[in-house]
């Protein structure tokens, strides 16, 4: 089921783990919880093509504005700094 066995970055060990995705599209802003694998080592995570592909398609209902099954989870700001 995992697709990598090792970290590709640190050669660490993999877990998984309940994580927190930002995506963004068009101006708004969704929290995906998701099971990713994560490594226990560097921290990396590694998204399987499934969720990379749940990903994409949040992104593209957040660009066309099909927001309306996503539960308002308060207001997300963006703050410029130099
Ligand atoms: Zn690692």
């Amino acid at each position: 089921m995992l697709p990598f066995n090792k970290c590709p970055v640190c050669g660490g060990e993999i877990t998984v783990k309940r994580v927190e995705k930002i995506i963004k599209g068009g101006n708004h802003t969704a929290t995906v919880a998701i099971n990713a694998e994560v490594c226990l080592h560097c921290g990396e995570r590694l998204y399987s093509k499934e969720t990379i592909e749940i990903f994409e398609q949040i992104r593209a209902k957040l660009e066309n504005n099909q927001v309306n099954d996503f539960r308002e989870a308060g207001k997300s700001y963006l703050v410029q700094t130099s």
